[in-house]
């Protein structure tokens, strides 16, 4: 019985589905909606078990209309169970002074309401001690936020992110959404050990470097311990991911004997992999002009026994010959 976790190519952004063994799906993050509607349906799942949304930005939340959209679209040859929107989700409302945009945004809430009337689907608000939610074998654990903290820091929504600890068994996972600096910080001291510990660890923030914080990332990965770090990020992001800084931190674990970490894996090829630390100097944070797969869609294959596998990873291996620069074989120029 195998537990399988895909991280989708959606450029820099995330979009997480997790089918559980003998069970249905469950989906952290919708940016494109299609992209998970096509996925489900390859693997023929009719049902959602739930849906996670992590923080109110558009890399993990569509709008609050294309949401209903999706939903409604999901409605015409499947099911749906639980979804857990995040403080903020529907705020836009408000803020639209655009009366037609105002329009849709009454209609989607409108339905969604309509839709938890006829028990159709149930919409939650998620925070640090609620749950687990169990999914088949699966348990899902929310660490992060604290209500009280979301409360404080409404307008961070990187901060305020939605932490999930996946475990199967002897296996786990820890998906970190975008949390940075102080969330980062106040999510830390709220952790044990215990709940941070995981075999594949989902890094925050599409490979940013937290400057002025960085002793947090540092101490993310020390406490993760983990076997494999994912990273979700987009070739063409404007914001020079993945930082330089965090892959050698990466790579400084990875020639650590007595740390675990094997290795650490891409979605998408960018520039840090590409370009000599010369060229970046004079790109500023503009990313590579053209989207290019990495792993493309990474996917994990895990058992209860706390082994897993990346799928195709002999294929990435070969791949990865072509990548004159790529920082995971240790041949970028990381110079800042
Ligand atoms: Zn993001
Ligand atoms: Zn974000």
């Amino acid at each position: 019985m195998t537990l399988e976790i895909a991280f989708l190519d959606v450029g820099n952004a995330d979009s997480i589905v997790i089918l559980p063994p003998q069970a249905s799906a469950v989906v952290v993050d919708v940016p494109k909606p299609r992209r998970v509607q096509a996925w489900l349906e390859e693997h023929k799942k009719t049902v959602i078990d739930c849906i996670y949304f992590t923080h109110n930005h558009r890399d993990h939340l569509p709008s609050i209309s294309v949401l209903k959209t999706f939903i409604a679209e999901w409605f015409k040859k499947g099911t749906m169970g639980t979804v857990f929107l995040p403080t903020g989700a529907t705020r836009n409302t408000a803020l639209s002074n655009d009366s037609d945009q105002a329009d849709l945004i009454r209609d989607a809430i409108d339905n969604l309401l309509l839709w938890e009337e006829k028990r159709l689907l149930e919409i939650r608000r998620s925070e640090r001690g609620s749950g687990p939610d169990y999914f088949g074998e699966i348990a899902i654990h929310i660490l992060h936020p604290r209500y009280i903290f979301s409360e404080l820091n409404p307008d961070r929504a990187n901060e305020t992110s939605l932490v999930l600890r996946v475990e199967y068994g002897e296996f786990s996972t820890l998906l970190l959404a975008d949390l940075e600096k102080t969330g980062l910080t106040k999510f830390l001291a709220l952790c044990s050990d215990d709940e941070l510990e995981c075999q594949v660890v989902k890094i925050p923030h599409h490979g940013a470097w937290q400057p002025n914080n960085e002793g947090a990332i540092q101490s993310l990965l020390k406490r993760t311990n983990p076997e494999l770090a994912v990273l979700s990020v987009g070739s063409r992001n404007q914001h020079g991911h993945v930082a330089p800084q965090l892959f050698e931190e990466l790579l400084t674990l990875k020639s650590d004997d007595n740390k675990r970490l094997q290795n650490f894996v891409c979605t998408e090829v960018t520039r840090t992999c590409i370009c000599s630390s010369e060229d970046r100097a004079t790109m500023g944070k503009s990313g590579l002009s053209k989207a290019q797969p990495c792993v493309g869609d990474i996917v994990i294959l895990a058992r209860s026994s706390g082994a897993w596998e990346m799928k195709d990873s002999e294929e990435h291996k070969q791949y990865l010959t072509k990548i004159i620069r790529a920082a995971c074989c240790d041949r970028a120029d990381l110079s800042t």
